[in-house]
């Protein structure tokens, strides 16, 4: 297959384009880089070749290999250059209107065995692929930026796509040393979609004054070992352009709730706080997040005298502290008629936890001391429920979860995708194998009804895989 797709086209020659067409021309293929604008191609051109001479110059890449990739690049000032690609990769503005009317010419140029596909993020490649000529060869091959550095690429089945198109798009993924997982034309594809919680959880307990920015992404980060915080990552990618991709998912799944777009990061959307790029956003940068104040360390005669751990939950002296299940500290306290102290999901050096209102300050000091034994550092905010890294992981599982019921893409490809596309430390739906489905399951129904939010309700899959997981127990 990819000795038969010799020449491959790329439409559009900024970010995503330049990045696409040095990973096809690194890997063999003769390059057509066409763009509507012809200093946009010079650039493409210097941009890479600068790309390359600084690996070169790294010890990276051979010279030979730098000026084979560079020879294999060919400018195009015309459209009908194209018709000699076995593979067109269209990467220009995310318009369908601007995408529609380069498909239907490429449909008469190009003979209909080419295949045509495109890098869009948002746009349904159903409908890119309706007026075209020969709709089965249309799909979407999603590559994330930069392109020539993140390994995952997502081939994306339309409609009408046909079964041998997507085999033969994997298999020329596969040529250039990436990673491909098929999924089908759904809002968001797997991992725009998968990860939206992510951001909308980090959002909320900004909103809600749970906790300042840089101990939500110390939480996600050192505790919930995700390479890094999610408002910190808002900054990098651009608030603007994040805030864009959530309204586009929103919008796209008819105003779905749990996909709420954040009041709060259209605020520094508008005021242009845009992030790093800007030089504010989340945070001031270059400097990015501060330092997080950890809790100070307890006098020893504050620690308690009589410790028990059964399971998850530590008894120090009278009080409780017991890994958060989404119910929050001062409802267990009253439940339970002593004091409690909840903790997050922490598999790193950083926890957050929560007391119970009617703690006194020495009762939640000795969880905090004991968790200090055990070499954590302690941050407390607010009584919050699901704390930080448990909730937000749980919405994770659940919205891979519903992908899956929804036949987007397999268990698989959707955990392969956030670990690749994102670096989530791993997938989500191994994630919650390990977790256990029912303590998901109870996670988001003690977020539903503390807030009696649709957001928070549990798909059918994870009720299903809790039964199973419970099997005949009562
Ligand atoms: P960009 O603005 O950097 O580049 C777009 C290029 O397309 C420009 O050079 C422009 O001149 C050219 N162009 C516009 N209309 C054209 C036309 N009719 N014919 C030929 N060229 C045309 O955009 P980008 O960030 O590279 O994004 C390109 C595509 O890739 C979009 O569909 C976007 O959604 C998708 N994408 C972007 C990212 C990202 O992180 N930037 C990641 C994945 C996918």
């Amino acid at each position: 297959m990819s000795q038969r797709i010799n020449t491959i086209a790329v439409i559009g020659s900024g970010t995503m384009g330049a990045g696409i067409a040095e990973v096809a021309a690194s890997a063999g293929h003769q390059v057509l880089l066409y763009d509507i604008a012809s200093e946009a191609l010079a650039r493409a051109i210097d941009g890479i070749r600068s790309r390359l001479e600084s690996r070169v110059a790294r010890g990276k890449l051979s010279t030979e290999a730098c000026a084979s990739t560079l020879a294999n690049l060919h400018p195009v000032a015309d459209l009908s250059a194209l018709a000699a690609a076995g593979l067109v990769i269209e990467a220009a503005s995310e318009r369908l209107e601007v995408k529609k009317a380069l498909f239907s010419q490429l449909a008469e140029i190009c003979p209909p065995q080419t295949l045509l596909t495109s890098n869009t993020s948002s746009i349904s490649i159903t409908a890119i692929a309706a007026d075209v000529r020969h709709p089965e060869r249309v799909a979407g091959l999603h590559f994330f930026n930069p392109a020539p550095v993140m390994k995952l690429v997502e081939v994306v089945s339309g409609l009408a796509t046909s079964p041998e198109v997507v085999e033969q798009l994997c298999q020329c993924v596969m040529h250039w040393g990436k990673q491909p997982v098929r999924c089908h034309s759904t809002p968001g594809f797997i991992v725009n979609r998968v990860a939206r919680p992510f951001y909308a959880e980090a959002w909320r307990a900004l909103e809600e004054q749970v906790a300042d920015a840089a101990v939500i992404d110390a939480a996600l980060r050192d505790g919930g070992r995700f390479p890094m915080g999610p408002l910190a990552l808002t900054d990098l990618i651009g608030q603007d352009v994040n805030f864009a991709v959530t309204c586009s998912v929103f919008n796209a799944f008819w105003q779905e709730r749990r996909f709420l777009p954040s009041l709060q990061q259209q605020e520094l959307v508008l005021a242009g706080r845009l992030g790093k790029k800007s030089g504010q956003g989340v945070y001031r940068w270059p400097e990015g997040a501060p330092a997080v104040a950890f809790h100070p360390a307890i006098a020893e005669q504050l620690h308690a005298r009589e410790v028990h751990k059964r399971g998850d939950v530590v008894t120090l002296d009278n009080v409780l502290l017991m890994t958060t299940d989404g119910e929050i500290a001062q409802a267990k306290a009253a439940r339970l008629k002593c004091p409690v102290v909840l903790m997050d999901y922490c598999e790193g050096d950083v926890t957050a936890i929560a007391a119970a209102d009617s703690n006194s300050s020495q009762e939640t000091a000795k969880a905090v001391a004991w968790l200090q034994q055990q070499g954590k550092q302690v941050v407390m905010i607010a009584d919050y429920p699901g704390l930080l890294v448990w909730r937000t992981v749980a919405m994770l599982v659940n919205e891979a979860l519903d992908a899956l019921q929804k036949g987007v893409a397999s268990e698989t490809d959707i955990d392969t995708a956030m670990r690749l596309g994102v670096n989530y430390p791993r997938g989500p739906l191994q994630w919650g194998e390990i977790l256990g489905w029912q303590r998901v399951l109870t996670m988001l129904e003690n977020l539903q009804r503390h807030y009696g939010e649709e957001r928070y309700r549990p798909c059918s899959l994870l009720r299903q895989r809790a039964l199973l997981e419970c099997g005949y127990e009562s």
